[in-house]
């Protein structure tokens, strides 16, 4: 049993006051404690303005990009023991682990190597300059500077790592500093990885800070260049949203919230094929990797009425061979959920949607084998697969994200005009997929659902060989989506730094305005 430190005013600390417990999943067992009582929030937001701000801001990309690849190769030193931990603390097999591992290490290294790309300099140039007199001599340029605040970043509990990581990576390579706040029941792996940062001296001071436990009263102090970064349930984001300071203030909020991430097989697509496998594939891998605790899992998949029973069976024979268990078991796929909190809220989600749907497999409850682990003692919850009784009646599988193994079948009629009518009433979602081979049924369903996704993952025959599913969150493509999903978007190569930049627009002399940041 160790207590969590918090890294906050150029140093690590031990935590005071009233600890939380922090489990072992698959056991109940506490393994750690951490807790943020007694810091004060007020000057650990103003040492982040001022003494990481200014040292970020006075490095240029390229310097950033190399302090992010001194971050990447810290964490990836200690790989083996943040899977171990991660094994531990958020119940993930070592396969869930490595996801949310080497996705943080993959998305630091993505960032350095942008970062050097962008050379020697301190400002964007973002877009073309243009004519705004009568003639060229009066110019116009639109440039991007880091913002001179604090970006506070708030994780869910499923990423502990990446999840600290991409938001890092964006802030740390636009020059603004961050105060890191993982979710409380996994820290554990967050704690370990920034210390492996600054053990590596990888950080300037006031860089990067660490909160293991609640973030207190850290909001009531931002201010008007400050950020917030929010992941996490769409209730908790109503909340921050809404504080009367981030209003007043104007502070950029983003949020990656709840998403139903939808599964559309196209009509065209016949068992057995290429792209069928590929989708069978997908949707057991989003129904069971880290336990379904993914925001990007698909959620709603549907499927051309014709091929509901091919589809039911192909999905059932492969979700029921995933082996259940102790995740530090080599042969056990699947885990148990993060939280005994987690798994009550699951249980309690598939009651509310077994009201409208039909259970193709599973139910509310334990598995009935569990490999390498005893019953009745860890968080473990059996994979769902639902059908819709009605797809036209169905309401809750639109609005109630169970977040966990469970998923649900909506049997379509196989024209994109219904598929799309489904998909959006979603609200708003991280990633839909549309599997099929009929570039016709894939253009109507991007125009279709594309309003409605930050992201669409477009699976085809083609493609299979080379896809790592649509719950593969990737550096150079957004992350985030209209709606429920929150509104955000992170990544996307240099989109993702703009929450931390400030546009402004330049006007004046073409030859001055060219030359202030010519390369
Ligand atoms: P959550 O309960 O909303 O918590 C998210 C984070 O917010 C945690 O760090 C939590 O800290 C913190 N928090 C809670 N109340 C707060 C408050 N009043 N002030 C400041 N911080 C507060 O969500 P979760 O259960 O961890 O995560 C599951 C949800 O996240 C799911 O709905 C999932 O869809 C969503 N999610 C979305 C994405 C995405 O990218 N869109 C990614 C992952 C998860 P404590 O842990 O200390 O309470």
């Amino acid at each position: 049993m160790r207590n969590l430190e918090n890294h906050v005013l150029g140093s690590w600390r031990a935590p005071s006051g009233r600890l939380a417990d922090l489990t072992d999943p698959t056991t109940g067992a506490v393994i750690a404690r951490c807790g943020t009582e007694g810091i004060d929030m007020k000057a650990v937001a103003a040492y982040g303005r001022d003494v990481g701000g200014p040292a970020l801001r006075a490095m240029t990309f390229a310097q950033r990009g190399a302090m992010l690849e001194a971050c990447w190769k810290a964490v990836h030193a200690i790989r083996e023991e943040l899977i171990e931990l991660a094994v531990r603390n958020s119940g993930n097999t070592r396969k869930d682990a490595k996801f949310d591992i080497d996705g943080a290490i993959a998305t630091l290294s993505a960032y350095a190597v942008w970062g050097n790309e962008l050379g020697d300099t301190q400002v964007m140039l973002d877009g073309e300059g243009l004519q705004l007199g009568r003639t060229p001599r009066f110019w116009g340029q639109h440039v991007l500077v880091p913002r001179e605040g604090v970006a506070v970043h708030v994780n869910a509990f499923n990423f502990p790592a990446w999840g600290l990581a991409e938001k890092a990576a964006c802030a740390l390579l636009a020059g603004v500093p961050c105060i890191e706040k993982p979710a409380t029941a996994t820290a554990v792996v967050a704690e370990r990885l920034l210390r492996a940062c600054t053990d590596a001296g990888a950080l300037p001071p006031g860089a990067v800070q660490l909160l293991c436990g609640s973030v207190g009263d850290l909001l009531d102090h931002l201010g008007p260049q400050d950020c917030l970064a929010f992941t996490g349930s769409a209730d908790t984001a109503l909340k921050l949203r809404g504080k009367e300071n981030l209003l007043r203030w104007s502070v950029r909020v983003n949020v990656e919230a709840d998403s139903l991430n939808a599964a559309v097989l196209g009509p065209d697509v016949a068992p057995g094929s290429e792209t069928w496998n590929l989708f069978v594939r997908d949707v057991a891998t989003d129904v069971t990797q880290k336990a379904g605790q993914k925001c990007t899992a698909i959620r709603r998949i549907l499927v051309p009425a014709d091929r509901v029973a091919d589809a039911e069976a192909a999905l059932v024979e492969r979700i029921s061979s995933v082996v259940i268990g102790d995740p530090s078991n080599d042969e056990v796929r699947m885990g148990p959920l993060a939280t005994a909190a987690q798994r009550d809220d699951i249980r309690a989600g598939i009651a509310k949607l077994a009201t409208e749907c039909d259970f193709v497999m599973g139910a509310a409850g334990e598995p009935d084998a569990l490999v390498g682990c005893e019953k009745g003692k860890g968080c473990f919850q059996r994979p769902v697969l639902f059908r819709a009784k009605d797809t036209a009646a169905a309401k809750l599988v639109h609005e109630h994200e169970v977040f966990g193994p469970c998923a649900t079948i909506l049997p379509y009629d196989g024209s994109a005009a219904s598929a799309g009518a489904i998909v959006a009433k979603g609200k708003g979602g991280l990633v839909a997929s549309v599997f099929s081979d009929d570039r016709e049924f894939v253009r109507a369903m991007v125009v279709a659902i594309a309003p409605w996704n930050g992201r669409l993952y477009l699976g085809s025959g083609k493609m299979a060989d080379q896809s790592l599913g649509p719950g593969t969150v990737l550096p150079g493509s957004v992350h985030g989506g209209p709606g429920r999903a929150g509104g955000g978007e992170e990544l996307g190569k240099f989109r993702g730094l703009s929450l931390y930049q400030q546009r402004t627009a330049l006007q004046g002399d073409r030859a001055v305005i060219e030359k202030l940041f010519a390369r």
